[in-house]
């Protein structure tokens, strides 16, 4: 082989994907009877794939990212534009796009003020667990160093991203892991249930409670930050109870702690406001995001903190260890920040936040309408157009149903020309959670057809 491959030698290609790719996420001993699924061009919310079949896309690009849809030439003329004046300068400088898109970012951001440049949702909340060690060092001599993640998030595939990570199936066979990342308890009141005392009433106070009596644990003088997605999105699409985040805002400020979301996939329009925190009326310290800050035109991801943080590593002429000793290679790509800045112009000249706002309560209606005639949708819930169906064997005792069987119900989808997702390989048992995430520019005729595909192949596999 010498890379010279036709396009059009689909078999040829397969080929190579069958003995050279190794893909994420997978147990490649089906492909040695059936064909790896290779996706060769896509248009809106369509996608096609090595053999000419078109699916909707209902999760963009499989994993939260394509906001803004597939073949927009006008980020592919910006990233030409930018990548033939200027492709990369890496290290201690800065770019016309880093610039440009730091200003439009932070306007978006009332109470953030910097912009950290990288390339993955791993890499942008590795920085701030750096962030965080780094401070304790410099202010706490070293004791505020404890990073609490919740229960079921995920914060990414790094080492000591897992080591935040309340997803055991993604972590297990992988350890030891670094120390000081302490596991607080979720906020699915759905499975209320299943945690001892939880109330009936006020289950958001209580849930954010839970987690102070753990700080109280640990010592408030040891922990540094508090790590959380706004909605859960890979532990099941999880939306967080009434008075939840002004309750874990107060405890932040009570115990001087900082407040760390991860955006990754809540970011940048997909729930409707420009960040999922901003549905709850709260600040936070730190902001981590990647998929939807350039819709995966280019690979950018961004760490973003307030003023106050920044300050905690000004210049110290007596301490030249003081400054945030960290690069990040492609973060200095202005392929990225290209990308982000007509990204987010899309999203503001067609009014996409709003359409997201609106075709998200649409499909959550239609999704809940299912629930009359399919017993096993447990609950539907989300924001925007971030939502997931839960599926249970009984309605009563809320019993999972199991993966194999969600596993057929999107195949099915997926033979019917409807790309959905489901909870998978996170958290064994419960990965029962489908998932939808279309582009921020759905139809209502692109959520029927999605929610006909859904309703059928409910009928057909259960
Ligand atoms: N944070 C969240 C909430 C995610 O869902 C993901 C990936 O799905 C990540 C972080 C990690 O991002 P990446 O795969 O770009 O490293």
């Amino acid at each position: 082989m010498d890379g010279t491959f036709n396009e059009n030698d689909i078999s040829r290609i397969v080929e190579a994907d069958r003995a050279h790719v190794w893909h994420h996420l997978s147990q490649h001993k089906p492909y040695e009877t059936s064909d790896p699924r290779i996706i060769v061009e896509g248009k809106g919310l369509r996608v096609w794939d090595q053999y000419g079949k078109e699916s909707i896309d209902a999760v963009s690009g499989g994993v939260w990212t394509v906001n803004v849809g597939y073949g927009r030439e006008s980020i592919a003329d910006a990233v030409r534009d930018q990548l033939v004046k200027l492709n990369f300068f890496g290290g201690t400088v800065g770019s016309i796009p880093g610039s440009i898109f730091s200003e439009m970012l932070i306007d978006k951001m009332p109470g953030m003020s910097r912009v950290y440049y990288c390339s993955s949702g791993s890499e942008a909340n590795e920085k701030a667990y750096k962030m965080v060690r780094q401070i304790a060092h410099k202010r706490f001599g070293g004791k505020k160093h404890k990073i609490l993640y919740r229960d079921r998030d995920y914060h990414g595939s790094t080492i000591g991203a897992m080591a935040c990570g309340g997803q055991d199936e993604r972590n297990l066979q992988y350890g030891p892991f670094p120390d000081g990342f302490i596991r607080v308890p979720h906020c699915l009141e759905y499975r209320k249930h299943e945690q001892a005392g939880a109330p009936e009433e006020n289950y958001g106070i209580w849930a954010a409670n839970e987690i102070e009596k753990i700080i109280l644990r640990e010592g408030p003088e040891t922990v540094g930050a508090l790590c959380l997605e706004p909605v859960t999105a890979g532990g099941g699409v999880i939306t967080p109870p009434d008075g939840y985040w002004e309750r874990i805002r107060e405890i932040c400020d009570q115990y001087e702690i900082l407040l760390h979301i991860d955006e990754v996939v809540c970011g940048v329009g997909r729930t409707g406001t420009w960040f999922g925190y901003q549905h709850y009326g709260i600040k936070p310290d730190m902001v981590s995001m990647a998929k939807g800050v350039a819709s995966g035109y280019a690979a950018i991801s961004c760490l973003v903190t307030t003023e106050a943080v920044f300050d905690m590593f000004k210049d110290d002429p007596s301490d030249v260890l003081n400054y945030f000793r960290d690069i990040s290679t492609f973060g200095g790509c202005t392929a990225g920040p290209a990308a982000a800045i007509e990204n987010m112009k899309i999203i503001e000249r067609e009014n996409l936040l709003e359409n997201t706002i609106n075709m998200g309560d649409y499909m959550l209606d239609q999704l809940s309408a299912l629930q009359d005639k399919h017993n096993a949708i447990g609950q539907v819930r989300g924001k925007g157009l971030f939502l997931g169906a839960e599926l249970v064997t009984d309605r009563a005792t809320k019993e999972p149903l199991p993966e194999k069987t969600v596993g057929a119900i999107v195949a099915d989808c997926s033979k019917n020309g409807v790309i959905i997702g489901a909870t998978n390989r996170s958290i064994p048992g419960q990965n029962n959670t489908l998932c939808f995430s279309p582009a921020l520019i759905c139809t209502k005729d692109d959520i029927n057809q999605i929610v006909e595909a859904v309703d059928g192949a409910l009928g057909r596999v259960l």
